[in-house]
């Protein structure tokens, strides 16, 4: 029996989530360099889903299990648990790769519980090891090493990665092989914890101002900003170059602003054209989400900070002095209008 590798595509409104093709791709080196035997297949559950199998085809499937029922309509955590779990235990995959969105980081670890096996969360990469095992990439103590995460006994190995950390490869036209899951021998209806759950509706609550991903310009504050009347300055910096307002952990932890404009493992990955940071020392959890932008400007007042490795212009100075002054600049009634 050939090694199996599983990716679990995530639909949301009908369409496939970016992150389960950027994992596809992935799972598909990762199968190279297993050899020969080893395949990718995915997972597929939802309803009125089944023109959707043959893009996950595209991107190497070469099988999708798919549970396709108006009962499947919504996610429910309960439910979808049962579904893929109920499938993983037929078909017995050797690794088994989620999406860390939203619903993945709710789904993937709950479906490892029921497979009695673990997972690594939030993996920044993921590739193939000596013993042809899974080996997680995942920042550990502060960010400051990246630890590899291994699981040599049980099976699956399961992980999730955060979208847009791994690349999509273009997709290649491929015939489809679909195994559907009849729910009937799943015997939903006979458990407590899927029965009693009916998901009414999802609703979507965009934030205010530019989206962080559509932003060419960023403006990042972090712990160094030192406290929420330097925040309205940064955030009124993003404002006026057109750009948007970003952070680090400690700052939502300090709740200078909310948690949907962090970016890292656990929040946004961006490549804006131009990413400017205030007082961010350059963690791994935090740089691994904006490593792809364009130009790197970074304000710290120590010479040493990590940020500084990852940055085409460094400035060492304080960035509350820094960030009045770059205002005044840009301010349309400022001392010195960016536009004259
Ligand atoms: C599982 C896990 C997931 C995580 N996910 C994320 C994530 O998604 N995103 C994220 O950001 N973090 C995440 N973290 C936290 C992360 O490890 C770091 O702790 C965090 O990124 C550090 O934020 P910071 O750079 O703002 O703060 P600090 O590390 O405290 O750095 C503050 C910096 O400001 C500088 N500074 C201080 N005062 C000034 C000043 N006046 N002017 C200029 N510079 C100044 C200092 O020199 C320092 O470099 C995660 C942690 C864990 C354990």
């Amino acid at each position: 029996m050939g090694v199996k590798i599983w990716v679990h595509a995530e639909v949301f409104e009908g369409e496939i989530a970016d992150v389960a093709f950027e994992l596809l791709s992935k799972a598909s080196v990762l199968a190279k360099s297993i050899g020969e035997d080893a395949k990718v297949e995915a997972t597929l559950v939802g309803c009125g889903i089944e023109s959707k199998a043959a893009l996950l085809a595209e991107y190497g499937a070469v099988t999708v299990h798919m549970a396709d029922d108006s009962s499947l309509r919504l996610y429910s955590p309960a439910t979808y648990v049962h579904v893929l779990a109920g499938m993983a235990d037929a078909h017995k995959p050797d690794i088994y790769l989620f999406g860390a969105t939203a619903v993945g980081t709710s789904l993937a670890p709950a479906v490892a519980a029921r497979l009695k096996t673990g997972i690594a969360a939030h993996c920044v990469d993921i590739h193939i090891g000596g013993e042809k095992e899974l080996v997680a990439l995942v920042p550990s103590f502060g960010g400051k090493v990246i630890g590899e995460i291994l699981c040599p006994v049980r099976r699956p190995q399961m992980a999730s990665v955060k979208p847009g950390v791994l690349v999509k490869k273009s997709p290649a036209p491929v015939p489809v092989n679909i195994e559907k899951q009849e729910l009937s021998s799943l015997k939903l209806n006979e458990r407590p914890d899927v029965s009693q759950l009916e998901p009414v509706k999802t609703e979507r609550h965009p934030p205010e101002g530019l989206p962080l991903k559509e932003a060419d310009v960023v403006v990042c504050g972090g712990f160094g900003i030192g406290g929420s009347k330097n925040w309205q300055l940064l955030e009124e910096l993003a404002q006026s170059l057109g750009g948007a307002a970003a952070c680090t952990r400690p700052a939502v932890d300090e709740k200078w602003c909310e948690e949907h404009i962090m970016v890292g493992t656990s929040g946004q990955s961006i490549s804006p054209k131009v990413y400017l940071g205030f007082g961010v020392s350059g963690a791994t959890h935090h740089v691994c989400g904006m490593s792809k932008s364009g130009v790197v400007i970074n304000v710290n007042q120590d010479a040493e900070a990590p940020i500084f490795d990852v940055s085409d212009f460094c400035v060492k100075a304080d960035a509350n002095s820094i960030l009045p002054l770059l205002l005044d600049a840009v301010r349309p009634d400022g001392k010195a209008d960016r536009r004259e």
